[in-house]
């Protein structure tokens, strides 16, 4: 046989067992047709020869949560993170100096914006807004994605009197005399605004997918999952994201987490899950799956959304709020859980964690299935209470693990206190038990990267370099199986990808050294050279 490319000299990490350091790997149609354990012989034939030069070859990064499309929007928007801006008239001048770029009455939106890291440690309020953009709508997402602060034009653009009121899953911030303070909290309010802003159309908005998923390759990732897709601009992003992969314009292996609402009315209401898949099979020609159907039970513990069993650490009283009431929740997941599909549902705080294993148990309990694979997203605070029933139950989990880097010392001192803080995304007590798991970014949340999470789930640092949770630490060998093939196995495509055996995907990171053998500390500066997926190299890196 003649292959279309062999790999070899260098390190080449399998994952596989008694394929511990094989020599070459052969590659033919986008398979992996061989791997080599000893020499290759010189007969042995291909068109091209990938030299490895002494670098590390690995199974692509399965990335299995994160929201390609929220980052693909982000990158034209206004970027109001900390660092650049470090104080509110930081941010306040950034958003006067758009206004000058802009005429009147266009918007202005913006993410990253997170009020505990600004130098105030606040919220900028509507008045604020009002008084450097007082003709320009403004709308800038909190860095949780779950939070926005809006000025009084966007207001008034959208229709929303100060006598509005709270729809169920949010509310809008008001000040001492009722009045709105320009803070929205959680989704369904923000929907209310997301909606009314002018849209780009999906030809504009295959192009910024296009430009994301380039950023991806050049993180070594092969696959990946929107853990939301119409969150923001509903069936309009399903278009769009289908449109990409269908025009090879995004090459990623694309799984897509549905958001619950598109199934409830629309082009896709009812299907059920074989019914869905065959429709994305068509609409992507054969390159995209669904993953599963996504609801959200709490927001986010950096915005005060998240529904905590205690409440809390700077704010006793308060514990935050479930999406749904227990009872409509069950009966949700009861349909799409008859309906044959799987299911993944956003929760971070443990009151969130508890109810979403309580609807999970009350289906499965009704009608067993074996190998459901349902997730729970995040399972930032969850106890060992309920790490136990989702043993029992095999309730699959993906873990925030950034978390622990971005906001561990937040979390420390503001949000959950130093007990529940150490015990934040629990990796080793999953991994003990035996959970199916991930670990994610989240991106555009956090940056994506799988190394960091790697080496955020090895070292547990924080921004400020404490170490929280000792005792949650994973090898760097367990974190890269689980952005691998704990990835496949969660995708329920071990037989494809995930790792590197005959038969399996041609799906491939070239590292610069094996991160095996470097120093756990130093894992997040490993440079990703190469990204090939289906034999086929998408990104080189330059090497100057
Ligand atoms: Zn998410």
């Amino acid at each position: 046989m003649r292959y279309d490319q062999i790999i070899y000299n260098g390190n080449i990490i399998t994952l596989e067992e008694g394929l511990e350091r094989p020599v070459a790997v052969g590659v033919k149609e986008g398979s992996i047709k061989k791997v080599w354990k000893e020499e290759i012989r010189s007969s042995i034939k291909a068109d091209e020869w990938i030299d490895l030069d002494g670098r590390t070859l690995i199974p692509g990064f399965i990335d299995t949560h994160n929201h390609l499309f929220m980052y693909a929007r982000q990158k034209v928007q206004l970027n109001c993170s900390t660092p650049p801006n470090l104080n509110i008239s930081d941010l306040l001048e950034l958003i006067r100096l758009e206004t000058e770029k802009l005429p009147d009455g266009e918007w202005i939106v913006g993410y990253g914006y997170d009020d505990t890291l600004l130098e105030e440690s606040r919220h900028i309020f509507r008045h604020e807004l009002d008084k450097v953009a007082p003709h320009h709508p403004v709308f800038i997402r909190h860095i949780s994605g779950h939070l926005a602060i809006i000025n009084s034009k966007a207001l008034e653009y959208c229709d929303i009197p100060d006598s509005v009121k709270d729809p169920s899953g949010g509310h809008f911030g008001r000040g001492e005399s009722g009045f709105l303070n320009g803070i929205l909290y959680e989704l369904p309010v923000l929907e209310r605004v997301m909606n009314r802003i002018p849209r780009p159309s999906v030809v504009e908005l295959v192009t910024q997918l296009e430009k994301a998923a380039h950023d991806y390759l050049k993180e070594g990732i092969t696959t990946s999952t929107d853990a939301a897709v119409g969150l923001d601009l509903d069936f309009d992003e399903y278009r769009a994201h289908v449109e990409a992969v269908a025009s090879r314009k995004n090459p990623l292996h694309m799984r897509y987490m549905i958001l619950y609402s598109l199934l409830e009315n629309g082009e896709l209401e009812g299907l059920n899950k074989s019914e869905l898949h065959s429709r994305i099979q068509k609409d992507t020609e054969g390159r995209g799956k669904l993953d599963s159907v996504k609801l959200f039970q709490d927001g986010s513990i950096q915005g005060y959304t998240a529904a905590l069993r205690g409440g809390y650490y700077k704010n006793e009283n308060y514990n935050g709020d479930l999406v749904h009431k227990q009872e409509d929740f069950n009966n949700y997941i009861e349909k799409y859980h008859n309906q044959g599909h799987r299911i993944a549902i956003h929760g971070n705080g443990d009151l969130a964690i508890a109810s979403i294993i309580e609807a999970y148990t009350n289906a499965l309990d009704k009608n067993p299935k074996r190998d459901h694979k349902h997730r729970i997203e995040h399972l930032q605070t969850a106890k060992a209470e309920d790490l136990d029933l989702m043993q029992d139950y095999e309730i699959a989990t993906s873990l925030f693990i950034n978390h622990i880097y971005y906001w561990g010392d937040r979390h420390r001192e503001i949000f959950l206190g130093p007990e529940r803080a150490s015990q934040m995304n629990p990796t080793a007590s999953v991994a003990r038990r035996g959970l199916l798991y991930t670990l994610h970014s989240d991106c555009p949340i956090t940056p994506i990267s799988p190394l960091f999470s790697i080496w955020a789930a090895a070292n547990r640092i924080t921004r400020d370099g404490h170490v929280l949770g000792e005792e949650e630490k994973v090898s760097v060998q367990e974190a890269l199986k689980s952005m691998t093939i704990y990835g496949a196995r969660l995708n329920g495509t071990e037989e494809e990808n995930g790792s590197i055996k005959e038969g399996k995907r041609a799906d491939f990171a070239v590292l610069e050294t094996n991160l095996l053998h470097v120093d756990p500390i130093m894992i997040k500066d490993v440079e990703v050279d190469m990204t090939i997926i289906d034999g086929e190299v998408v990104y080189q890196r330059e090497i100057s």
